[in-house]
């Protein structure tokens, strides 16, 4: 006797054999319980999901000899000449074979004639989609008025390619694609009555493959029996099918979240040693962390995951162990590398620099820490956005009318300094600080600089164009490139007084003021404060971009966004403390 496919052998008989479309059988049970039948059904979906199963199970149970029950009896005449295909008064047309009208008439002709053994005359028309218009319009007359003796069974993978006249006259059947978890538990009963030995983890390759089909996964199981015979290894499933090894994908897992790059690059060299090929490994990857993400985003009483029992076992623990936002961060990493594998020459090195990335990733810091870490700093009125970034300015403080309160050595907090406010009258303040007092920085050329700005902003910022030659208290020299308009103006006689004033202030004294040529190429000037300042920003650049890049937060933003950092700005107002 010839070998029967496993789809044919074990092809569902009764409703309850019929495996992930429990909405489908649930309502045709009803339907026939309650004796409200509709006269044409259209059972839609992918194939090998069961609607042509369906129909014979439907058919068999609204001829059955045993009388109309929701599920046949599958012993008496009717119901094994259904099975074996032989009765009569079911006909099976194939829409892609009998597309004319001509075929239509044919089947309009029998329809008029009552069955001759069975309760109904049944019509199964499969893929009914590739019939032509002409054919539907023949078929349509038939199913505005249908002689009560006949039911039709449509089925189709293209529902859209039905015309709306005969959807509407149809009652609707959506199938859906089988879940991974159900066809793995119909492949374990079909084996177990075949006395095969095969492992879950070999069922469920089996069952990917097959995509959610039935069919699809008996088919494949056929090629797995017929290679491996009743005792299968899990490693020829694995080459016959040509997967990747979900060990593998664990593996690789594990030794990212472990931060262990050895590991990691030792799992990309067995990939390129079996074969693999990288983008499929690194889509497998994806698919694997996607289903990570998922069970850490809503656990795994979800409809989102298309996984066996023990695959979800194994990837609760895995998901125990690493944080959502690490998830994320490792997948966008992977989702560039795949678009890099795409057209790379080097598919191992990208994939291996994608993998040492994620090994390598500072722990994120969540959003709400770092949110609630910047609260405390502002609450507590000061300081760069954290402790780490230490940089204390050496310039003079910026002069002006409220730079004494912003450079007051210790800032009180700002809301204690507001809650004081109406109790410290302006006069006080006044007095206890003089306004144009900037605070001195111990450099006294840049100390009285910034003082004239404070006052003479005109006048100040000429002087920052100078070279401070002699700063004393009795002589103040300073140099100016020759013909610069800066000298012309300060060597007029009111800015001299006001200069002079300001001097006097400063000094406690009266200083003579030399403003001078400087000798072109007079390489002994000392540089200017406008020089002094630009040197200064760009060390302070320097210093700044080192904190900042080695802060964890920043390093993650550059990781994610693939960016460099183009510039740090200290805050405005908050002096590292
Ligand atoms: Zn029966």
């Amino acid at each position: 006797m010839s070998y029967l496919v496993l789809a044919r052998k074990w092809r569902p008989q009764t409703f309850s054999d019929l495996t992930g479309q429990e909405h489908v059988s649930q309502t045709l049970q009803n339907a026939i319980d309650s004796g409200r039948i509709a006269h044409a059904f259209l059972f839609t979906g992918a194939r090998g999901v069961g609607k042509t199963s369906s129909a014979r199970i439907l058919a068999k149970a609204l001829t059955c000899e045993q009388g109309m029950s929701p599920e046949p009896c599958n012993v008496c005449p009717a119901c094994t000449e259904i099975t074996a295909g032989t009765a009569v008064d079911v006909l099976e047309i194939d829409g892609a074979s009998n597309t004319g009208v001509d075929d239509i008439r044919e089947l309009r002709e029998n329809v008029k004639y009552l069955p001759s053994r069975l309760r109904y005359k049944i019509f199964i028309i499969d893929e009914v989609h590739m019939l032509s218009t002409n054919a539907f319009n023949a078929l349509l007359k038939t199913l505005e008025e249908p002689p009560p003796h006949v039911k039709f069974i449509f089925a189709t993978t293209e529902p859209h390619k039905v015309p709306i006249t005969i959807l509407s006259r149809c009652q609707r059947f959506d199938f859906r694609r089988i879940p991974l978890g159900k066809v793995v538990g119909r492949l374990r009963h079909i084996v177990d009555q075949e006395g095969i030995a095969i492992s879950d983890a070999s069922l469920t390759m089996v069952a990917r493959k097959g995509d959610g089909s039935m069919r699809d996964s008996l088919s494949v199981l056929d090629q797995v029996l017929a290679f491996c015979g009743d005792q299968v290894r899990d490693e020829e499933v694995v080459s016959l099918l040509g997967v990747v090894d979900r060990r593998l994908l664990l593996d690789a897992t594990a030794a990212v979240f472990g931060r262990d790059t050895r590991t990691v690059l030792d799992i990309v060299a067995r990939v390129d040693e079996f074969g693999y090929n990288m983008r499929q490994f690194c889509g497998e990857l994806i698919d694997h962390l996607r289903n990570l993400l998922i069970l850490k985003a809503v656990g795994d009483g979800t409809d989102l995951l298309d996984l066996s029992e023990a695959e979800l076992a194994t990837l609760r623990q895995q998901a125990e162990s690493v944080p959502l936002d690490d998830l994320q961060r490792h997948l966008t990493v992977l989702l560039r590398a795949d678009g890099e594998l795409g057209h790379t020459s080097f598919p191992r090195l990208v994939l291996e620099m994608a993998l040492v990335k994620m090994a390598t990733l500072a722990p994120a810091v969540p959003v709400d820490q770092l949110l609630e870490r910047l609260n405390r700093i502002e609450e507590e009125g000061g300081g760069v956005a954290d402790a780490r970034v230490q940089w204390r300015p050496t310039p003079p403080a910026p002069a002006g009318s409220r730079a004494p309160e912003r450079t007051a050595a210790t800032p009180p907090p700002r809301t204690a300094e507001r809650q004081a406010a109406p109790s410290a009258p302006a006069p006080r303040r006044e007095e206890a600080k003089p306004a144009s007092e900037p605070r001195r920085t111990g450099d006294s050329w840049a100390d009285f600089v910034a003082l004239v700005k404070g006052r003479k902003p005109r006048l100040g910022s000429m002087l920052e164009q100078g070279s401070p030659l002699v700063v004393t208290a009795e002589r103040l020299e300073i140099g100016f490139p020759e013909g610069a308009f800066a000298l012309a103006s300060l060597r007029d006689s009111d800015s001299q007084a006001a200069l002079k004033e300001l001097a006097r202030q400063f000094f406690s004294a009266e200083p003579v003021l030399v403003m001078r040529p400087l000798a072109p190429g007079a390489a002994e000037a000392p540089p200017n404060l406008l020089e002094k300042k630009r040197v200064e920003k760009e060390q302070q650049q320097t210093v700044l971009k080192q904190a900042a890049t080695s802060h964890p937060a920043v390093a993650d933003a550059l990781d994610v966004f693939g960016g460099t950092l183009a510039e740090v700005e200290p805050l405005e107002g908050k002096e590292p403390r």
